[in-house]
């Protein structure tokens, strides 16, 4: 899974970024992760895994991991290939959702390029390039289809969705905005535009305001109002405050944020927001070698579950031996005992995989 983080100048998006990858992840655990520079691999924190390690003894404990990109160099003008921002647009292309920092704290030492902290428009201006850059796409494409329909009358109904998207985007509202039926949705998701993925809004806050989400900070507020007119996320995070625990050890890390007044780092926090916009839940795996977790879509059925962690698995899937985490648990870890109550499924490959299924895959080499 990868997202895609996106601001202004001066918002703390390397403030956030450097946290991510202070806390990184082990790379060795996450060879198919591309790392590079501009790439933060954290784990997913998820607390069945440390159970699950200590019921089997397992030697390693492997959390599933997301992808963070620094797409930093987003400014106005982008969309007319101002700076580097084509580049930058492309960059956002490749990614499945977009985290977009939001500065909501103010300090005279940090200069806004716009001259005031104003969130909301800091959000339309980065808005407004991803609108500008889907309508040139859209209207290249509307001149084709339209090309194309004089010969093909199927192509017509995309003409008159492409209109339909040309015109909110006209508006300046972003293509995520859009009441699309099930049918157009699969359309407009096949042209891959930027103002229609996923998005989550991270308001930057200072360090005294993020205990309670910063509820008395107005500029929150705002954001929270906007995000609401586009179904979209807020996590209220202190960057300053990410970076620095980013460096602590996990009971240092309790400890600080217990003192802070807050239940979870802004990390986690974003991580989880990520999961439940992307739709994504994890299933686990776990023996003496390893206890680890896999992230799959919702919905996601047992060969291909499977097949994240081997290919072999997909293609000569025979059954998923299946126990949900809290039955395993209340048996101490003994599958046998398990068994014996019935409570572990032997799964075809209709099986549609649950939230914290845990996993022993049959399958033919
Ligand atoms: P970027 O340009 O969006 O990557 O912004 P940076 O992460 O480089 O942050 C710009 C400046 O703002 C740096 O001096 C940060 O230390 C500062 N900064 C980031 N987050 C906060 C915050 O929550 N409060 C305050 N006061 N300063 C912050």
């Amino acid at each position: 899974m990868k997202l895609g983080i996106v601001g202004l100048p001066n918002v703390g998006k390397s403030t956030l970024f450097n946290a991510i990858t202070q806390a990184g992840a082990e790379s060795a655990n996450y060879p198919f992760c591309t790392i590079e520079p501009n790439v933060g691999v954290v784990a997913v924190p998820d607390d069945r895994l440390e159970k699950l390690a200590e019921l089997y003894e397992s030697k390693k404990l492997v959390p599933t991991a997301i992808e963070f990109y620094d797409i930093a160099g987003l400014v106005k003008g982008a969309s007319k290939g101002e700076g580097l921002g084509n580049k930058f647009l492309s960059h956002i292309r490749e990614v499945e959702a977009i985290v977009h920092v939001v500065r909501c704290f103010e300090d005279s030492n940090v200069v806004h390029v716009d001259g005031d902290v104003n969130p909301i428009r800091d959000i339309e201006t980065i808005n407004l390039e991803l609108i500008f850059s889907d309508m040139e796409m859209l209207e290249r494409r509307l001149a084709k289809s339209q090309k194309a329909a004089k010969s093909d009358k199927a192509l017509a109904a995309e003409v008159d969705l492409i209109k339909t998207v040309l015109d909110t985007l006209e508006s300046g509202k972003s293509a995520r905005t859009l009441d699309l039926s099930d049918d157009e949705k699969a359309v407009v998701k096949s042209f891959n535009l930027l103002s229609s993925k996923p998005i989550i809004y991270v308001a930057n806050v200072s360090e005294e305001e993020v205990a309670d989400d910063a509820k008395d900070n107005p500029y929150v507020k705002q954001v929270r109002e906007f995000a609401q007119t586009e179904d979209a996320e807020v996590v209220v995070v202190s960057a300053k405050i990410e970076e620095e625990i980013s460096q602590f050890d996990k009971e240092e890390k309790i400890e600080f944020l217990k003192d802070m007044g807050l239940d979870k780092s802004g990390l986690d926090k974003l991580i989880q927001a990520s999961y439940k916009l992307l739709g994504l839940i994890s299933f686990l795996t776990a023996g003496p070698m390893e206890s680890r977790a896999w992230t799959i879509k919702d919905g996601t059925k047992a060969p291909q579950a499977g097949g994240k962690i081997h290919s072999d698995i997909e293609r000569g899937f025979i059954r998923a031996e299946t126990i949900s985490f809290d039955d395993l648990v209340v048996h101490g870890g003994n599958m046998a005992s398990a068994k014996e109550k019935g409570l572990v499924r032997s799964e075809g490959k209709e099986y549609v995989m649950k939230d914290g299924d845990v996993v022993l895959f049959r399958f033919n080499v």
